[in-house]
């Protein structure tokens, strides 16, 4: 058992936190104020490479894997949540495409997000159909004019990064809308720019606020045959259960960050004539915040590290 980061994952550490000192700590606040998307931080993590880490070398990315960016993560978010989610998303939507996509899929729509050159969201979630995914309305039919293709009809909400995306993956049902038949259930690969796909709102978030969440419609979408993944209710599944680790790393992230201001304001604020640092009482809640961080980050790199064994189905 070796709890030390491998040399390239140290590095890739070192790399991200000098990078969130540099660039995302001035910026964090401006951009919680403005709510206006960060291109300007997006295009720092392209010229850091930091678009490609969950993604294999041969499809243009980095192999970091899931630990890679959960690392990345970790340290982008002690700054920014939103800026944690700038990373996040360039695993949400490409998961179904590296767990069931075809090799064609994989060479047409991963290489872009390594190089920063598209940008992808998922859509899961409907007005309906939250934590229950197996009741969503959203739906194909077959398209009349291209054998094996077909159309895709629904309305998707809260989709993290739906306005600046290219492409999404949708989740939606063949067969009767209204059936739970997990084997019904797939994803489609879509070009946000189809005929057809139309994102008429965001919504007025209370925080994470940069990154807009989107309602998006589809009406008759055509679908070729080349844009369909399949997979079932468990591709949906898996991809949220190999995301995990990465959700985590946002809030261990996060909880880094308070402690870091508060270990700094305890160190200036005085009362009865000292630091309130010199207080017993101040140390042990630091201490125990600090623990808690160590426990969950140690739990998490697990996950992380499970996950990128492909160990992120139910078995495990
Ligand atoms: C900031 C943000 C970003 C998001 N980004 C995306 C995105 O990019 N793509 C996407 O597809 N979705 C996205 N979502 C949607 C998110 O995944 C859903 O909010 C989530 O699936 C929960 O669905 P819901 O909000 O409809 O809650 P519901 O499913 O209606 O749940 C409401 C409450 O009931 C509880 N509950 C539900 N079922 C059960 C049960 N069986 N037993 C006990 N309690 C239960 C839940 O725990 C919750 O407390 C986003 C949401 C937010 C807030």
């Amino acid at each position: 058992m070796d709890f030390a980061l491998s040399e390239e994952l140290h590095a890739l550490q070192e790399t991200v936190r000098r990078l969130a000192q540099e660039k995302i700590k001035p910026r964090a606040r401006e951009i919680d104020l403005t709510g206006e998307y960060p291109e300007d931080i997006f295009q720092e993590f392209r010229k850091a490479d930091l678009l490609g880490l969950c993604i294999p070398e041969e499809y243009g990315g980095s192999g970091a894997g899931i630990l890679g960016l959960t690392i990345a993560i970790e340290e982008v978010t002690k700054y920014s949540n939103v800026l944690g989610l700038m990373l996040l998303l360039t695993r949400l939507p490409t998961g179904p495409v590296m767990i069931a996509g075809t090799e064609a899929q994989k060479l047409d729509y991963l290489p872009g997000i390594a190089a920063g050159t598209q940008r992808a969201a998922f859509c899961l979630s409907e007005p309906g159909a939250g934590s229950d995914v197996a009741g969503m309305s959203t739906h194909v039919i077959d398209d009349p004019e291209v054998s094996g293709g077909v159309l895709l009809n629904g309305t998707k909400c809260w989709i993290s990064g739906g306005m600046q995306a290219d492409w999404l993956v949708v989740f939606a049902k063949s067969g009767d809308p209204s059936a739970r038949h997990h084997q019904n259930i797939g994803g489609y690969l879509v070009r946000t720019d189809a005929e057809g796909v139309t994102r008429p709102r965001v919504d007025k978030k209370m925080g994470v606020k940069g990154i807009d969440t989107t309602e998006i419609v589809f009406d008759r979408v055509k679908i070729a045959p080349a844009q369909i993944i399949g997979g079932g209710f468990a591709l949906a599944m898996q991809s949220l259960n190999a995301m995990r680790p990465i959700v985590a790393a946002r809030g261990i992230g996060l909880a880094e960050g308070a402690l870091m201001y508060a270990a700094e304001y305890v160190k200036s604020r005085a009362a009865f004539g000292k630091t309130i640092a010199e207080f017993q009482g101040i140390q042990w809640e630091i201490a125990k915040c600090a623990t808690e961080i160590e426990a969950a980050r140690l739990l998490t790199y697990r996950a992380a590290w499970l996950a990128d064994q492909g160990k992120f189905t139910k078995e495990y």
